[in-house]
């Protein structure tokens, strides 16, 4: 998927007029170097915009405040190269509102030994100036990440190309719209949720449609669009009849492309970028949204099965912040559904009903059509495939009541031993860390839901860090956890974030 706006971030160097002319031409060209080189780097997502050295209040309030309204500047990145007195920064930092990165860097790399005098220590002082800078915002409690290291290193590169995504995930958190169809499942708890609070922490807006009015668009598809997208499911899967008769299995998938064309209208009509559906209200469709939602996904629209706009949300947001990487491996929703509890080989069947993000998989990608042995619909056809290997995060995004808390578990995604061939639907299959037993029972003592919001493609540290830009509690199930910690650090998340 692609972002729809052609993001960038702005370089300003923090500096003062003290130290004379020479000085400040040396800093502005010192950053220039640097903001060219970390371009061509190719390690950014994003284009890195140099701005005028920052020395006055006034310049300084400008800037960020020009950096607010422009809508392609996705957050702002900060060094002071020389002192910079940090009451100058008060006023724009109080007015600014987005993203911010503190690089802690210095334009030489080592210490000019043979040569290095009292000038030089006054024009390249960021041991000192960024302190002063790194106080303030700590003061004022602003939210930022500091990246420390120079600025020709490879592993600081990455962690200022790992802050941009975040970034996106930040700014384009307040453009996510989600579609509910029909309302959540009748007494469920773990996908229910406090809308207006969503909107005020995360800038969602989640409206509800009668499920009607989504199937008319839907029946107003004509068929030879219909047949036209049906032609480029049978070029792009394997088509798995298992003893159905041939006509009648295209009739099935046929449902699906008319669903998944009217969805896409009505979602881009409405300005949606994310929808739940509810198997048990679908009104005038004729099967489950299946194939359709799938390939939803994999355009980049969030999606959340029976009715959870929670994780409908999170999955648009971290689509978006993986947009445009190379060699992505997907995101999906995904729910946990059986356990291999085999000693050395437990783990996690993750899998739903139908709805599973095709990015994830691995190998070839079927249809089938079964039955859903839930609903009262026809069999609905949907992909069927296995993912891939590797590290990911499960994030479930859930409403204690009096807040939201993010849990974010470390998985391992791994292969299962054998195929599963009675089995119709998509799956992945994971060990959470830091190991099975450990790792369930810290996401049930935090109370994690079932649905989860999950990439190969996003770190925890992203998803702790954007979790922090909302303001909202974030825990972290990886190597690091033990239980009895664990528990301490719920207990630090009720002082803090408890009402
Ligand atoms: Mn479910």
């Amino acid at each position: 998927m692609k972002l729809s706006k052609n993001y960038k971030f702005w370089f300003c160097t923090g500096s003062q007029d003290l130290y004379g002319d020479e000085c400040l031409r040396n800093v502005a060209e010192h950053s220039r170097i640097i903001v060219e080189e970390l371009n061509k780097s190719g390690v950014l997502p994003f284009e890195v915009v140099l701005k005028p050295t920052l020395i006055t209040n006034e310049l300084i309030r400008k800037t960020f405040n020009e950096a607010n309204i422009d809508e392609d500047c996705a957050g702002v990145i900060v060094w002071c190269h020389t002192f910079s007195p940090a009451k100058s920064w008060i006023l724009g930092l109080q007015e600014f509102r987005k993203p911010l990165l503190h690089l802690h860097t210095q334009f030489n790399e080592e210490i000019p030994y043979d040569t290095i005098d009292m000038d030089f220590m006054n024009e390249n002082q960021s041991a000192h100036g960024d302190r002063e800078w790194g106080h303030m915002v700590t003061r004022m409690g602003i939210e930022r990440k500091v990246v420390v290291g120079h600025w020709t290193s490879q592993a600081v590169r990455e962690k200022i190309a790992s802050w941009m995504r975040t970034a996106i995930g930040i700014v384009e958190s307040s453009h996510v719209r989600v579609m509910r169809v029909a309302d959540n499942m009748r007494n469920v708890a773990v996908t229910e949720g406090d809308k207006v609070e969503a909107q005020l922490k995360f800038g969602w807006e989640v409206d509800a449609y009668p499920v009607n009015e989504i199937a008319e668009a839907v029946a107003a598809v004509s068929e030879s669009d219909t047949n036209a997208l049906v032609d480029e499911y049978y070029d792009k899967y394997e088509i798995l009849l298992e003893g159905r008769d041939a006509d009648e299995f295209k009739r099935h998938v046929a449902v699906q492309a008319q669903i998944e064309i009217g969805f896409e209208r009505f979602l881009e009509e409405k300005n949606y970028q994310a929808i739940v559906t509810h198997f048990g209200d679908l009104g005038a469709l004729k099967q489950l949204p299946g194939l359709a939602i799938q390939r939803l996904m994999e355009k980049g629209y969030g999606f959340g099965a029976e009715g959870d706009w929670k994780v409908a949300a999170m999955v648009r947001i971290m689509k978006l912040m993986s947009a445009g990487m190379k060699n992505a491996k997907g995101t999906s929703m995904l729910e946990d559904y059986t356990y291999n509890l085999v000693p050395g080989k437990e783990g996690i069947l993750q899998a739903h009903m139908l709805e599973i993000c095709p990015t994830i998989a691995e190998g070839p990608i079927s249809i089938k059509c079964q039955p859903l042995s839930m609903g009262d619909r026809e069999d609905p056809a949907r992909l069927v495939f296995t993912s891939k290997e590797g590290p990911g995060i499960a994030t479930s995004l859930i409403d204690l009541g009096d807040r939201f808390r993010l849990i974010i578990n470390s998985v391992d995604c791994k292969k299962v031993e054998k195929p599963m061939p009675k089995l119709p639907v998509a799956t992945a299959f994971w060990t959470p860390q830091p190991d099975f037993a450990t790792g369930c029972e810290a996401w049930i003592l935090a109370g994690g839901a079932h649905h989860t919001a999950f990439s190969y493609d996003i770190t925890a540290e992203q998803m702790g860090d954007w979790a922090a830009a909302m303001g909202i509690e974030a825990v972290y199930i990886d190597n690091n956890t033990n239980i009895r910690d664990f528990k301490k650090d719920l207990m630090l998340g009720n002082v803090v974030f408890g009402k």
